[in-house]
């Protein structure tokens, strides 16, 4: 409690009172994790340790909050959480971080991983699961390959969520169009497809109402407003009242040779005869599949074509 007391930092709280409510939550937690583990304490073999994962010469560096030697003589990896939900069974079994920190303990100790536990502070609860098996290591594995291929050519598309806009949206092509300047000029209007995509997406809005007469406007609009998006990599341009959000929507499927290649061996070639993509995520579905082949036929998906998408929306309202 001392230290707690000593440590405590108090910024990013929007008053006084909310400050003192979260420390006192603090020491309830404390208090209370404290009754249900002195009694069992042991010495972990690490705390917030530091780790440099080295995956074909990708490196990941992170911190992992416990790390505890068992009887058996492996690893007990924890993480500690201040989430508001308890972690489900199926949370559990998807979390990359877990996996990327068996990936690192096993690297650093060279022992086996045997549990790994996210711990619920809030309500003092341990959420465990077994390790990864050797295929989802692989996997995690696989994608840190992937991230890190797509980073290195410069492919890190925005990605938007519950926290948007961030602290950087004049770099976000969702939000950057507001920060932009135009500057309305006659002689120089061709050289700013700016206020023709504005022009666009006022447009846009207007002809949705009278979508069947009006298609053909309606498309040259969304084409305007796509174009620009394109040229200026943008996601989304605004106008006084609208904002327009460009996507380049990825369809997946399967390269026939490599899906072949994978099934014909273990006899299920036939079930996708004719390379029929729906047959094949029936298959993908199916509980008679296995699932290492599901896994390995997940690793064959491919973006095989993508479209642009733009939707329209009020602006501070929700209105289609
Ligand atoms: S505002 Fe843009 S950059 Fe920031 S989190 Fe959202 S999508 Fe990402």
């Amino acid at each position: 409690m001392q230290f707690y007391e000593q440590n405590w930092l108090p910024y990013g709280y929007e008053s006084p009172e909310e400050e003192a409510n979260y420390k006192e939550y603090g020491r309830e937690i404390l208090s209370k994790f404290w009754d249900i583990h002195s009694a069992d304490f042991h010495m972990p073999i690490a705390l917030e340790r530091s780790f440099y994962v080295d995956i074909e010469g990708i490196k990941l560096r992170g911190f992992i909050d416990r790390v505890d030697k068992l009887e058996s003589g492996g690893l007990s990896i924890i993480d500690y959480k201040t989430n508001k939900e308890l972690f489900t069974t199926e949370y559990l079994d998807n979390d990359l971080q877990l996996t990327i920190y068996q990936l690192a303990a096993e690297q650093m100790w060279q022992l086996p991983v045997e549990r790994l536990t996210l711990y619920h502070l809030r309500s003092n609860t341990a959420c465990g699961c077994p390790p990864r098996d050797p295929s989802r290591l692989e996997q995690a594995r696989q994608l840190v390959l992937d991230v890190a291929e797509s980073i290195s050519q410069g492919k890190f598309p925005a990605t938007e969520n519950q926290y948007c806009p961030c602290d950087f949206p004049e770099h976000c092509p969702y939000y950057r169009h507001q920060y932009m300047e135009i500057i309305p000029q006659p002689a120089r209007q061709e050289l700013l497809p700016g206020i023709a995509a504005v022009d666009a997406v006022e447009r846009y809005a207007s002809l949705q109402a009278q979508i069947k007469e009006l298609q053909t406007q309606l498309n040259e609009a969304k084409e305007t407003i796509i174009r620009y998006c394109q040229s200026e990599e943008l996601n989304r341009v605004y106008s006084s009242e609208y904002e327009a959000t460009y996507k380049l929507i990825e369809r997946t499927g399967f390269n026939e040779d490599e899906v072949k290649a994978l099934l014909e061996p273990e006899g299920l070639w036939e079930k996708v005869l004719g390379f029929d993509q729906s047959r094949l995520r029936q298959l993908l579905t199916d509980k008679e599949t296995a699932s290492d082949i599901k896994k390995r036929l997940e690793s064959l998906r491919h973006i095989i074509s993508t479209y642009p998408q733009l939707s329209l929306k009020k602006r501070a309202e929700e209105e289609e």
